[in-house]
C-alpha cells in the first residue's frame, strides 16, 4: 500500500496531519523558531532533546548554481508566520502562538547553507526579531543532520546574534 507525504502547511515538516504534532504542541515554545533545510534536520534536532520551540523548514538551500532560488524555498510560508495573526490567520498564530521573538537559523554549515542564512538574516534583521546562527560546532561541509548529537547541541547552544 503506497501512502502519500503530507506536509504541515505551517512548519513544512512531515506530517500525519495539519498542523503538524510539533507544532500543535502547547509545550512548545512558540517564541523561538529553528530554521532548517529539511525535515531530517528537525529530527535530529529533536534527536538532541534541547530545543523546546518551533520549527520552520526551507526545503532546501539557496543554490544559484545548482537553480535553488528563493521562491522555491518556503521563506514567503516563514515572513507569513511573523505576521500576527489577525493579519493572516495562519495556523499557528490562530493558535494563539506567542509571536516570534526569536529566528535560529539552524541552516548546514556549508556554502548553500551559509547564503541562506545571510539571506534570510537581512530579510528578518528589519522586522526587530532576534535572529540567531547556531555555532560552528558542526565541521563546514557536513550535513546536520547525521552530525552527533553532542556537536549538534553544543552548535545550538553556542549560537550568535546575527548583526
Ligand atoms: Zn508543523
Amino acid at each position: 500500500m503506497k501512502e502519500r507525504v503530507h506536509f504541515c502547511s505551517v512548519c513544512g515538516n512531515f506530517a500525519e496531519e495539519d498542523p503538524c504534532a510539533l507544532c500543535r504542541d502547547p509545550g512548545r515554545d512558540g517564541s523561538v523558531v529553528c530554521v532548517v533545510e529539511q525535515p531530517g534536520d528537525v529530527l535530529a534536532f529533536e534527536r538532541t532533546g534541547q530545543f523546546r520551540g518551533r520549527y520552520h523548514v526551507l526545503g532546501g538551500a539557496l543554490s544559484p548554481l545548482d537553480g535553488t532560488h528563493p521562491e522555491q524555498l518556503r521563506i514567503q510560508a516563514l515572513l507569513e508566520r511573523m505576521r500576527p495573526a489577525a493579519a493572516t490567520g495562519v495556523a499557528d498564530a490562530a493558535a494563539g502562538g506567542p509571536a516570534i521573538r526569536e529566528i535560529i537559523l539552524a541552516t548546514n554549515p556549508n556554502v548553500a547553507g551559509e547564503a541562506t542564512a545571510l539571506y534570510l538574516s537581512k530579510l528578518l534583521i528589519p522586522l526587530g526579531v532576534r535572529v540567531t546562527r547556531i555555532a560552528r560546532g558542526v565541521p563546514m561541509g557536513s550535513d546536520l543532520e547525521y552530525s552527533d548529537l553532542v556537536t549538534l547541541g553544543r552548535a545550538l547552544e553556542g549560537r550568535r546574534e546575527v548583526e
